[in-house]
Formats: structure tokens, C-alpha cells, sequence
């Protein structure tokens, strides 16, 4: 196959060259509300691999994305760990034969963290490409959570923009009595 950033050959669907020139990640983390955001690139940086989320190609090219940026940095966080923590995708609907939360979310499976599959889910997905802040506000993603609660548990989404959304998923989940440590994107797209 090639790879898919710059056509050469390779076995990979992003070469190792550009997984090391072109995607290397800066770790960067944006204050919401009381919710740290830790994302790996801005989003200028990954938006034509992010673009692929709905096409055939896109579910290599998620699961090399957390290969390259989650996975590390959880199985590094998780060291320094005393007890489990849960990772909570933001949710996991499947929308194209995958859910790319869920994939994500996968890829952070340690001997400590362990992953709840499909626990937060929202009622409303109307789309929030190109709305502004209070169009977001008044549509909010209406989450259900049936997952344990008394927990510690990471989200995880592939993007951060306002940020509304998570801040919602954190305020579910504390409703439950889950504590949220923080929230890990593949990318933030503060303007
Ligand atoms: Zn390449």
C-alpha cells in the first residue's frame, strides 16, 4: 500500500518518515471550566487525516493516529497509577461501521485503565460544524450515562473546539458521582 500523507510505499498507512516529520505530536493542554484538555496537535496540523473519519480509509488512519499519540501517553500516565481508572469515550455511536471514539478509546487500554464501552451516549447528534457557541448552547448533546459510578475515568473524543461538549459529559458524569480527571483529543481546534 502507500502511505496515505505523502504516496511513498509503504507498509504502514502513514510511512514512518511522516509519522516522525510531518504528525509529530505536541502535547498541548487548554483549560475548560475545571477540565484540563490534553490534545496532541492543533488542528490545522491532522485535519486531512481527520477528514478521512467517515471514509473507508479512516478507520486505519484513526487507529494509527492513537497508536502514535494516545496510547503512549496513557500507558506512560499509567505507570505512576495506584488504582484503576476508567476511559470513557465521548459517544460511541457507530456512524460509519465504526465508532471512532470507540477505537480511540480501545487504544488506551492498560493493566489500569480500563475501557467502558458505549456508557455515554448522547440523544442528540445534531451536527455543530460551522455553529457558533450559543447555536451549540441551545442544542445540547443531551448525554446519558450507564456506566459504574464512585470512579475516575478519562474521556475521549478526537476533537476539542469550544469544548461545550465535554464540559456537558463532565457535568453528567459528576451527577453520577464520577470523577473525571481529564479529557484526551487527537486534536484542538481553538480558533
Ligand atoms: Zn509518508
Amino acid at each position: 500500500m502507500r502511505c496515505y500523507a505523502c504516496t511513498k510505499p509503504s507498509f504502514q498507512i502513514i510511512c514512518s518518515d511522516c509519522r516522525e516529520r510531518l504528525f509529530a505530536p505536541q502535547i498541548h493542554t487548554r483549560k475548560i471550566g475545571t477540565l484540563d484538555v490534553i490534545s496532541f496537535y492543533p488542528y490545522a496540523a491532522i485535519a486531512s487525516l481527520l477528514h478521512t473519519k467517515h471514509k473507508p480509509e479512516g478507520y486505519r488512519i484513526y487507529k494509527r493516529l492513537a497508536g502514535m499519540t494516545m496510547k503512549p501517553f496513557i500507558k506512560e500516565f499509567s505507570e505512576s497509577l495506584e488504582s484503576d481508572v476508567y476511559i470513557v469515550g465521548v459517544d460511541e455511536y457507530v456512524g460509519s461501521g465504526y465508532s471512532h471514539t470507540a477505537l480511540l478509546a480501545h487504544a488506551m487500554r492498560t493493566q489500569k485503565t480500563k475501557v467502558m464501552h458505549g456508557k455515554l451516549l448522547a440523544k442528540n447528534r445534531v451536527s455543530y460544524s460551522g455553529k457558533d457557541l450559543q447555536f451549540r448552547l441551545n442544542h445540547p448533546r443531551d448525554f446519558r450515562y450507564t456506566g459504574k459510578s464512585g470512579i475516575d475515568v478519562i474521556l475521549v473524543d478526537d476533537t476539542v473546539t469550544t469544548g461545550i461538549t465535554l464540559q456537558e459529559a463532565q457535568n453528567v458524569l459528576l451527577q453520577h458521582g464520577v470523577n473525571v480527571l481529564f479529557a484526551l483529543t487527537l486534536a484542538d481546534a481553538k480558533e
